[in-house]
């Protein structure tokens, strides 16, 4: 007997990639989103690294993304003139047909997953959260915000960044400002470019064009900033032009014309998290970016909520001892999470001090191998 019905509160990548992989387990799940759609309509596009693929693959749901995205087996180094000069291979053990990562459109990965849970027989309902909840040593007793009432053997928050249950539930550990800010503006991919192309050694720490499916792509400027830095909502779009024009040549420089439109521009302040283990209380877990963060220089911030969901997924599928499955959860999570969030955490530091001393390719070599160890 496997344990459950589990009510995941929250439907983003994690939580739609953990409905997924509990019904794969044959175990009953309820997903409840607080914005009144599920998906990320707004948002622009990601990179899942080999690791995340392979976690994907062993709930059926690499494929299905890959037809979507940019596979490759490789990223392109280029100096800030747009001259390639290097490649930096992302190939792995992650499995056969599945390459070393895929960058896609952030609506259409959600469309995926949201399709694959309703077609596993997961209930997804927008537009509700929890009102309260109390636990108990068997399960959770939850009320929605639209009045009902559930029981749950587990209740997992996936909630994000702010996630309410963590505030109730682990005060005082929240995240904290990694130091940078990444502007990111969906573009038209080069008809050329196939693969990430990063820039290395001008103005800024990182420039780079990802290429997200065959119609666009997205141009990224990771930058130092002032933790309380704010940019102006209505002109996102003419401030990333003055900071690229002139001093970026090739594909980045023939892209700036395309920078009309502040809704098609992002800013984000750079987060970084780790909630210490273990990431549970009682009947309630958290997994994703409710249970950790850090700045995307290894790409690995979905991937960690997608391996977390992978795993919890394994665990409860075990048994119906729930408590000995978030046990193993926390044992086989934690410290996997850990060398992700503080490995991430330096690289962002070492540049924001501009530091010449360090080695930073063997630093993600070596973070690259511990991620191609299994789960
Ligand atoms: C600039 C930038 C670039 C990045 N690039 C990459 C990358 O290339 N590769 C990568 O792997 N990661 C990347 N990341 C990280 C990645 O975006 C996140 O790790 C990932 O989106 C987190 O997924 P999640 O499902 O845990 O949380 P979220 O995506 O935040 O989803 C949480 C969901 O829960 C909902 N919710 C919140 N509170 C409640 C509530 N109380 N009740 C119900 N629903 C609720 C929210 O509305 C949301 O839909 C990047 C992040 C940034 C900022």
């Amino acid at each position: 007997m496997t344990a459950g019905p589990v009510l995941v509160s929250g439907g983003g990548i994690a939580g739609l990639t953990l409905a997924c992989a509990l019904r794969r387990q044959g175990i009953a799940v309820d997903v409840i989103e607080r914005k009144p759609e599920i998906g990320d309509e707004g948002g622009i596009g990601l990179t899942l690294v080999g690791n995340a693929l392979r976690a994907l693959d062993s709930i059926g749901l690499a494929r299905p993304i890959l037809t979507i995205g940019m596979p490759a087996d490789h990223i392109d180094i280029a100096t800030p003139e747009g001259r390639v000069v290097g490649q930096a291979p992302t190939k792995g053990p992650w499995g056969d047909g599945i390459p070393g990562h895929c960058s896609v459109a952030r609506p259409q990965l959600h469309r995926v997953l949201a399709d694959a849970a309703r077609t596993a027989g997961a209930s997804l309902r927008a537009g509700l959260e929890i009102n309260e909840a109390t636990s108990d040593a068997e399960g959770v007793d939850v009320r929605l915000s639209d009045g009902s009432l559930g029981r749950y053997a587990l209740m997992v928050a996936a909630e994000g960044l702010n996630s309410a249950t963590r505030q109730r539930l682990f005060p005082g550990a929240g995240p904290v400002y990694a130091g940078q800010a990444c502007w990111r503006a969906r573009v038209s991919r080069p008809a050329d470019l196939r693969t990430t192309q990063i820039h290395f050694g001008g103005r800024y720490g990182v420039v780079g064009i990802c290429p997200i499916s065959e119609s666009d792509a997205y141009l990224y400027l990771v930058e130092t900033a002032e933790e309380n830095h704010r940019e102006e909502p209505g002109q996102l779009h003419t401030a990333l032009r003055e900071k690229l024009d002139g001093h970026y040549g090739g594909r980045v420089a023939a892209l700036l014309s395309e920078l009309t439109d502040p809704a098609r521009v992002n800013y984000s302040p750079l987060p970084v998290m780790l909630v210490p283990a273990p990431w549970h209380r009682g009947r309630t877990v958290l997994i994703g970016d409710a249970a950790h963060a850090n700045p995307p220089v290894l790409a690995q911030g979905a991937a960690m909520g997608v391996e977390d969901a992978v795993v919890l997924a394994e665990e409860l599928g075990r048994g119906n001892d729930v408590d000995g499955a978030l046990a193993r959860f926390t044992a086989r999570r934690f410290d996997r999470v850990r060398m992700v969030v503080e490995t991430s955490r330096q690289l962002a530091l070492w540049e924001v001090e501009q530091r010449r001393d360090v080695d930073v390719p063997g630093t993600m070599r070596g973070a690259a191998m511990a991620l191609a160890e299994p789960l």
